[in-house]
């Protein structure tokens, strides 16, 4: 069996139906979410998420909010002072050019404040079901690993390497399920590699079974 089948195949039994961990009501709340999320992790985006929207419930409202106080409810995720200009400078955008609706567009996305590529693909997959491929550092250590890039990379060649290597249909489920595997499974420390079936493929097996 190919490599990137057994892989495919091997995700589906862990991960059959993976979600997004990070929480949000609206298409502004994902959006925010996974600004804040750079460098840090979902669990600690998830404990400030809510604090800020419940204590800025609509756009208007986060537009017009304290940049201290965003800064202090934002700590815990780190970068905070930089992230909490973001997320206001986003929300006044939205709210004076977009009518309140983030506009599904890569470029106008990705000239908001802290918006990238991997950004937009992650919001584009998860609210539009768009096709993507989100290469965060979890898909890009599994897919050096297991020889579906090279070492030295960039992460866009990851991306392109990867969209050409897995069926457009399963790319948005397949970034979920890349992520998930390198979070619990193919660890950065440590990954669990006795029990892993891909490590015939795999650069790090010898490493990781001594
Ligand atoms: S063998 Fe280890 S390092 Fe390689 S893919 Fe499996 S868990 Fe990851």
């Amino acid at each position: 069996m190919m490599m990137t089948s057994k892989l495919l195949e091997y995700l589906d039994t862990l991960f059959p139906d993976p979600k997004c961990e990070l929480l949000y009501a609206t298409d502004y709340q994902l959006l925010m979410a996974v600004v804040l999320s750079a460098q840090s992790t979902d669990k600690r985006v998830n404990s400030v998420t809510p604090v800020i929207f419940s204590k800025y419930p609509s756009l208007e409202d986060l537009a017009n909010a304290s940049v201290e106080d965003l800064e202090d409810i934002i700590r815990p995720v780190g970068s905070f002072r930089k992230k909490a200009r973001f997320i206001k400078e986003i929300a006044r955008r939205l709210v004076d050019e977009f009518n309140g609706v983030v506009p599904v567009d890569r470029e106008v996305l990705e000239s908001f404040p802290g918006v990238g590529r991997k950004t937009v693909n992650v919001f584009l997959a998860e609210f539009y079901h768009y096709p993507a491929i989100a290469v965060d550092t979890h898909v890009e250590r599994v897919s050096k690993r297991l020889k579906l890039a090279y070492l030295n990379d960039s992460v866009l060649d990851v991306e392109c390497k990867l969209m050409k290597k897995i069926p457009r249909e399963s790319w948005a489920k397949f970034h979920l399920q890349m992520v998930l595997f390198g979070r619990y499974y193919c660890k950065a420390v440590k990954p669990l590699c006795k029990d892993c079936p891909l490590k015939e493929y795999c650069r790090e097996k010898k490493k990781n079974l001594d």
